[in-house]
């Protein structure tokens, strides 16, 4: 069996977490006779500081680059110390991360002089956190007995196109000179321990997928080296039908379609980079999202035709938090062609990214949802382009929350809204806005944010998502 597992950040953080992260690689290699490509994160919080330091210098603010060079290579040295017990390897292992953080800092000093971080220096900035933890892990699998090899994601065969800070993978050539780098390791028996995150676009700029990128980094090659699995290690049990911090009985999916998990993870189960799924749909290459701190449990599996929970009508309740609300009105609005495109493109060309969108029938308004942090500047580009002449008027609603009821039973399923509006309705809780997909997998509406947990709690209890999955079969 072949399994690409990735693993994310709080399975490296200290000496201990990174033991039971080799013990596992080892375990499947040596008593199930897998084959396993290793891809894995940043250490837990390394990405974060590197964006802050980064905001410090864009901003002018005070910073000392050298407290963070000084908070980097002790966290990672300390890791490093304690884990590896051979002697040789304990010492090639301090040279090579010292050596990376040597390049880190001259980078820094390049760029602290500049008082600039360009999309294009933060993303070979972000990769030194990869570079470092993905280090770490070879070394420690050697320490184990293993023979490893390092590859960044450029090395591993990854390139993408140049639009730093989410790249997307060509995939075309990518599978070609994956398939050719990584085969050949597997081959000669060798674990190939590849940078998640990272890759390189066609002028050898180092490139990053966006944030959580690593899970997109595994199902890349699992596809390019037509993997039978793809392992997410991470440290939850898997999807779940909730957050189990508003919802007590939360259970954990056994089973989830890709189209399910792919709305489960735009609408807030965050435990995946939105287009973690896109490489592997095609080849039906399943996913197994799985607790690094708990290996006796199986997870959850992403798979084509999922089976025994089928049976659900709705599968998760999830919610976007921190949301705000634009209203765009006028009567200038309604049968003028045109309107709507005017809109997005001007938010579109700004960056500003669009959660939810709903128009009536009217056309006299349009709603939508952004994130609140970008809800700001997207009322002042309207404003300042529109107002006047296409809208007439700008609401904004900053406390919002976008609950999201997932599950492909509900399609064409009759009475299902009925069932979850009326449970929204008993909590008295009013609704904001609507909107429901044509793929009819998930009817997402918007409600005040303070309303969001009873709102969840309510729509759980409602579709029995409490219940055990093994009561179902
Ligand atoms: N280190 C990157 C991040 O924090 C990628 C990842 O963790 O998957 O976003
Ligand atoms: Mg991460």
């Amino acid at each position: 069996m072949r399994v690409v597992m990735k693993f994310g950040g709080t399975g490296i953080d200290s000496c201990q977490n990174l033991a039971n992260l080799t013990d596992v690689i080892s375990k499947y290699k040596r008593e199930r006779g897998y084959e396993i490509v290793a891809v894995v994160s940043a250490v837990r919080g390394v990405t974060d500081s590197i964006l802050e330091l980064t905001n410090a210098i864009n901003t002018h603010k005070s910073i000392s680059i050298d407290d963070f060079l000084k908070r980097q290579s002790t966290s990672h040295l300390e890791i490093v110390g304690g884990c590896i017990h051979n002697k040789e390897l304990k010492s090639q292992a301090i040279q090579a991360i010292t050596g990376i953080v040597n390049e880190l800092k001259e980078v820094l000093g390049g760029i602290f002089i500049l008082k600039e971080v360009t999309p294009k220096s933060l993303d070979y900035l972000l990769s030194f956190g990869e570079r470092l933890s993905a280090t770490m892990l070879s070394f420690a699998l050697r320490d184990r007995g293993e023979i490893t090899e390092y590859l960044t994601g450029k090395e591993a065969g990854i390139l993408t196109d140049s639009n730093f800070g989410a790249a997307k993978p060509l995939m075309d050539t990518t599978k070609l000179r994956v398939r050719r780098r990584i085969e050949s390791l597997l081959e000669q028996k060798i674990t190939p321990v590849i940078t998640g995150f990272i890759a390189s676009d066609q002028n050898g700029n180092v490139t990053t997928l966006g944030r959580g990128g690593s899970d997109y980094t595994a199902t890349i090659i699992a596809a390019s080296i037509n993997a039978d699995e793809a392992w997410l290690w991470t440290d939850v049990d898997g999807l779940m039908t909730a957050d189990p911090r508003i919802v007590r009985d939360a259970q954990v999916l056994n089973q989830v379609s890709f189209s399910e998990a792919m709305e489960m993870a735009l609408f807030g189960a965050k435990y995946m980079h939105p287009r973690t799924l896109e490489p592997v749909v095609e080849s039906g290459i399943p996913i197994r999202i799985r607790n690094i701190r708990d290996i006796s449990k199986v997870g959850t599996m992403i798979l084509q035709n999922p089976s025994d929970e089928s049976k659900r009508i709705v599968k998760s309740i999830s919610a976007i938090r921190k949301t705000g609300l634009i209203d765009v009105g006028g009567t200038a609005m309604a049968g003028a062609p045109g309107t709507a495109a005017k809109i997005f493109e001007a938010l579109a060309k700004k960056d500003i990214n669009i959660i939810m969108i709903s128009q009536s029938p009217s056309e006299s308004s349009i709603s939508m949802v952004l994130r609140k942090n970008d809800v700001e500047k997207a009322v002042s580009i309207l404003e300042m382009s529109l107002l006047g002449r296409v809208i007439k008027k700008v609401e904004v609603n900053n406390n919002v929350s976008v609950i999201a009821v997932v599950g492909s039973g509900m399609r064409g399923i009759q009475g299902v809204a009925a069932r979850i509006f009326g449970a929204v309705a008993r909590e008295k809780i009013n609704v904001i806005m609507i909107a429901q997909g044509s793929s009819q997998l998930n009817l997402a509406f918007v409600v005040s944010d303070e309303d969001c947990e009873t709102a969840i709690q309510a729509l759980h209890k409602e579709f029995d998502l409490g219940r055990h999955n093994h009561e179902l079969q």
